[in-house]
């Protein structure tokens, strides 16, 4: 093992300056192996996993069960591409179709997330022969040109001359306003885009159900709904972004499904593959219809992936996982209201089922980033691994793989409420 300084030593010399800066911590441990909700370091050290890879890893890592699978599916055929027929991509659409909401019945198998909402995207072009777009401010939707000007965080718009094709309406949270009000401010500056820009010119409305990247942005119930019934009283499309919300992490199979709306188009990647690469852009028939020239993705819905994919289904089913992820996520939920009690600096507690999110403020009512910081650095030296987002880097994002069990939430929990004593 050659250890984080070098690990550093060689990302400066061989990869480019764009990602020398990714990485938490000033003293970032050398992960070498994981196993479940834990990870560990290459000196043993073992590490409480409340990150997941970024929500990725729901069923755990190096989940035994799935990996049964991957193992065999790569010994017995890894790849042909879609010009050969194999069963494992037809079998994970088939099985998809069965726990997509609604009727979206139909998918097309890629390798990102940036590629499923690219591809999303192109099919709403398609299908409304229009080409316009509406995102949300904080949203985070890819790397390709276009889901990256679709992108609202501004760290994560490398591109300084992205599409002016999508606009941008206000996402839930505005200054000084309360969650129900942003989220009527959020509707009334999309109806005024539909009006400036002419909803005969835009395709279609992208956003996560719940902003990851954003901060744990979590409409209330009634949003989506009004959305929903708006963007079709305009002729314009919902894609629904569940690359990370998706898989059972918010107490349902799909974060939508806890606002009872059917998207027109929704995108699938993270923890469809459990850490192989896998993702998918799924819709109805009668959208599915309009995109008739031949298009392929070469690694999209291989055999290995397919066959993880199915396994994965498998094991979130079998293991309950929409369930527990219901269940713990009320306990740390509670647990971090209660911290936020005593400890002022968390402004906000948000988030539903195993995605949730502590927004860290000062007294001043500025950003807590360098508290944030601290934080998370502290917490990784008591073997705690802990996420960080939001557009000021001042959210604390707990989502953790869907296996973890209550004496880890309370391990967090009171190692947190250290830490926030020490600062
Ligand atoms: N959409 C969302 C909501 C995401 O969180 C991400 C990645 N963090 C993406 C899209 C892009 O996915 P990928 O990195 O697999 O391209």
């Amino acid at each position: 093992m050659i250890g984080a300084d070098k690990i550093i030593e060689k990302k400066k010399e061989y990869l480019l300056p764009s990602s020398h800066k990714n990485h938490f911590y000033k003293n970032p441990p050398q992960i070498v192996r994981g196993d479940m909700q834990y990870l560990y370091d290459d000196t043993g050290k073992r590490y409480i996993d409340f990150f997941a890879g970024v929500s990725v890893m729901n069923c755990g890592h190096c989940n035994k069960e799935i990996l049964e699978a991957t193992i065999t599916q790569m010994q017995t055929l890894q790849h042909t591409t879609i010009i050969y027929l194999t069963e494992g991509m037809v079998n994970l659409a088939e099985r998809l179709a069965s726990i997509l909401p609604g009727d979206l019945r139909r998918s097309f198998f890629c390798c990102t997330g940036s590629e499923a909402n690219e591809g999303a995207m192109l099919l709403a072009r398609l299908y409304t022969g229009k080409d316009e777009f509406i995102a949300l401010d904080g949203g985070l939707h890819g790397r390709t040109y276009l889901t990256m000007s679709a992108t609202g965080i501004p760290m994560w718009r490398a591109d300084p001359d992205l599409s002016p094709k999508v606009h941008f309406a206000k996402n839930i949270v505005n200054e000084g306003l309360d969650i129900e009000e942003g989220a009527r401010q959020s509707l009334k500056s999309i109806e005024k885009i539909i009006k400036d820009r002419g909803a005969e010119n835009i395709a279609a409305l992208i956003a996560e159900p719940i902003q990851g990247n954003g901060g744990i942005i979590t409409p209330p119930k009634w949003y989506f709904k009004e959305l929903k019934s708006l963007l079709e009283k305009n002729n314009i499309l919902l894609i629904i972004d569940e690359v990370q919300t998706g898989f059972a992490r918010t107490g349902k199979m799909f974060a939508i499904e806890n606002y009872d709306v059917v998207p027109d188009i929704m995108t699938v990647a993270k923890a469809l593959g459990n850490g192989m690469p896998i993702s998918a852009f799924c819709t109805n028939d009668k959208i599915a219809e309009k995109f008739t020239k031949p298009s392929a993705s070469t690694l999209g819905g291989n055999p290995v992936s397919s066959a993880t994919a199915l396994a994965v289904i498998d094991y979130i089913e079998k293991n309950e996982l929409c369930k527990k992820a219901d269940e713990l996520g009320k306990v740390l939920k509670q647990g971090l209201e209660n911290i936020q009690k005593k400890h002022p600096i968390i402004k906000d507690v948000r988030g539903i089922g195993l995605m949730l999110g502590a927004q860290l403020v000062k007294e001043n009512g500025e950003p807590a980033i360098e508290e944030s910081d601290i934080i998370l650095e502290k917490l990784k030296d008591r073997g705690l691994i802990v996420g960080k987002n939001g557009l000021n880097r001042n959210v604390l994002a707990f989502q953790p793989p869907l296996v973890i069990n209550k004496l880890d939430i309370e391990t967090l929990l009171s190692n947190l409420e250290e830490v926030l004593g020490e600062l």
